[in-house]
């Protein structure tokens, strides 16, 4: 089994199915991680950046380019405003924060600390607060 890798990320699921029957036509087959309901259920968070469209390792930079040609079906797409890439989670775990995820979940949850957006790319952060980046096009 191969790894795989986000190319794309969604607030919502509508979108992030159209973006796999688009790649399946280009003969890429690609799956969906969908975090709404933990965002949702446990953390009581309305959910950002909660759908993500993962390809094989070796898939990566053909679904990356397919998305280019693809701008009219990937609406909605979540992107680094540093980089520009689609590879975002929200709330970031872990990478700047030492203890447990469950423990920064809790910390969310009570608005100790306030959850925010984290590329895997470039590994840069931001506030939830801030008007999310333009989602036209990354
Ligand atoms: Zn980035």
């Amino acid at each position: 089994m191969n790894p795989q890798i986000t190319i794309a990320t969604f607030n919502v699921r509508e979108p992030a199915l159209k973006l796999v029957a688009a790649l399946a036509e280009l003969g890429i087959e690609a799956d969906i991680a969908d975090d709404t309901e933990i965002q949702h259920d446990f953390m009581r968070l309305p959910a950002h950046a909660a759908v993500h469209v993962l390809v094989d390792k070796q898939d990566v930079l053909r679904g990356e380019m397919a998305m280019r040609d693809l701008q009219q079906t990937v609406q909605g797409l979540i992107c680094c405003p540093s980089c520009g890439k689609s590879t975002v989670v929200f709330p970031q775990f872990s990478r700047k924060f030492p203890a447990p995820q469950w423990i920064y979940m809790l910390l969310c949850k009570i608005h100790f600390i306030e959850p925010e957006f984290y590329c895997e790319s470039c590994h840069f952060t931001w506030s939830a607060k801030l008007p999310e980046p333009d989602t036209a096009h990354c």
